[in-house]
């Protein structure tokens, strides 16, 4: 008998707990350490942010479905992971013991490297946590009765640029159907070398793409930008060449902004020699596993990968929801090898597939591999995409509440060229 554990229950970990469950021995034990107690779906928190959602509509509690298929659940946050003595220690003082570990806990949401960013004591809001989501909720309701200038974007070293340009066109498209358009100048912010950029390098013509659409909502953009600081209603953005030079500086009024933050691995994990990068991310090998520490593996964003390619401004490349699922795949099928004493042969897919929302319409960006040159270097926009993006939040929610693991990312890779082709005809 092994015992299995696994930190963290978003969507690397409670998709990891179910697919672990069904390629463990019947014999092996599995846990499920969570900070949160319930599970909510990430992807959905811009639309929570402007009450296309509740919070209640995107969140459950996996409590159930974990019993029924006899895992472990234990909503305690871990304080600090052990992997010399192969332990978890829990910030309630509990001590859990495992033969294989695998990390799954998201990012730490880095607000404190730009001062003044975040909901908490900062001036910006979040999508990042559910939690954030209905606070920015809140704002954004006092906001329309009163608009006034909105800033969004992603900050330096940010990775996750999807959720930005997303939540720009969310933000437009409501504003729009409120009739109050015409009172809120857009700017959007990023430390991208350029618009679509995505921290991919770009996908298709996402470039031209993405400023055509800007262009068309009347949404100002400003590139190669560091924010320096944000104050109560001013952002101070420093603006840089190709070069990586000081080429001009914005203070730009806001009434009401998100900025994404850069992420970094959580604490419980950070400074740990050997098992994670300065950054706090988690290193792993072909196999999702751990160089020093050989009973730990990670999936999700706490994995450490390099950039794409170097920008002006430190860029991250983004660890979308394909690739996450393919890692959690790889990882049961590779402790399944080492519970039967072969060794791990399973690699994840190193693909990008997004699909964001605009409200009344989306964009889909597909990068097979994620590093160019690519096999597949597909984007494409239109109506098409938010359907196929209620349909996965539908779809992943189900699967997550009935505790499948069948992959969901192939279906919508056929589904949206299906659905693309209709839309031809
Ligand atoms: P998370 O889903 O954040 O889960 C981490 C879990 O670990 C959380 O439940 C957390 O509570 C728990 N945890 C953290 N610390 C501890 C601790 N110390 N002890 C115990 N538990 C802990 N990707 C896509 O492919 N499509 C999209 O449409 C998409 N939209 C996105 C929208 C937003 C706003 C964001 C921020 C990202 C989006 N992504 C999207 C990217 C990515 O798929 C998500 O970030 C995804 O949630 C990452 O999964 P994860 O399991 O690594 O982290």
């Amino acid at each position: 008998m092994a015992h299995i554990v696994i930190i963290g229950a978003g969507l690397g970990g409670l998709p990891m707990a179910y697919e672990m469950r069904d390629h463990a021995r019947p014999e092996d034990r599995i846990t499920v350490i969570a900070k949160d107690r319930l599970f909510h779906f990430v992807p959905s928190n811009p639309w929570v942010a402007v009450h296309w959602r509740t919070r209640k509509d995107i969140e459950f509690d996996p409590a159930a479905t974990l019993a029924r298929l006899d895992i472990g659940f234990i909503p305690v946050a871990a304080a600090r992971v052990l992997p010399e003595a192969n332990a978890v220690e829990l910030v309630d003082g509990q001590r859990i013991d495992y033969d294989y570990l695998i990390v799954a806990t998201g990012p730490r949401l880095a607000f404190d490297e730009v001062p003044g960013l975040g909901p908490q004591g900062g001036h910006t809001q979040s999508i990042c946590h559910v939690e954030h989501a209905a606070a920015a909720e809140r704002v954004w309701q006092a906001f329309v009765a009163d608009p006034g200038p909105v800033v969004v974007g992603a900050v330096q070293g940010a990775s996750c640029f999807g959720p930005a340009y997303e939540f720009s066109m969310i933000l437009e498209t409501d504003l729009r159907r409120r009739k109050i358009r015409d009172q809120v100048p857009m700017t959007f912010v990023t430390s991208e070398p350029y618009i679509g950029h995505l921290g991919l390098g770009g996908v298709g013509d996402s470039k031209g793409m993405m400023e055509s659409m800007f262009r068309s909502r009347h949404i100002k953009w400003i590139c190669n930008a560091k924010v320096d600081k944000v104050e109560a209603g001013v952002m101070h953005v420093i603006e840089h060449d190709e070069d990586g030079k000081e080429k001009r500086r914005h203070e730009l009024p806001f009434k009401y902004s998100m900025m994404l933050p850069a992420f970094k691995g959580v604490e419980a994990v950070s400074g740990i020699e050997g098992l994670v990068n300065p950054r706090g991310f988690v290193l792993i090998d072909a196999h999702q596993r751990n160089p020093t520490f050989r009973n730990v593996f990670a999936v999700g964003v706490c994995v450490a990968i390099p950039p794409v390619e170097a920008t002006p401004i430190p860029t991250g490349t983004p660890k979308t929801g394909y690739m996450i699922e393919s890692m959690v795949s790889a990882t049961a099928r590779n402790i399944r090898a080492l519970l039967d004493g072969k060794e791990p042969s399973e690699k994840a897919t190193w693909n990008a597939v997004c699909l964001a929302d605009f409200g009344d319409s989306g964009a889909a960006f597909v990068a097979l591999p994620q590093i160019p040159p690519r096999n597949v270097n597909w984007v494409s926009e239109g109506k098409w995409v938010h359907l196929a993006k209620l349909a996965f939040e539908k779809y992943f929610l189900h699967k997550m509440k009935n505790g499948t693991t069948e992959p969901i990312y192939e279906k919508i890779l056929l589904n949206a060229a299906g659905l693309n082709k209709l839309r031809q005809k």
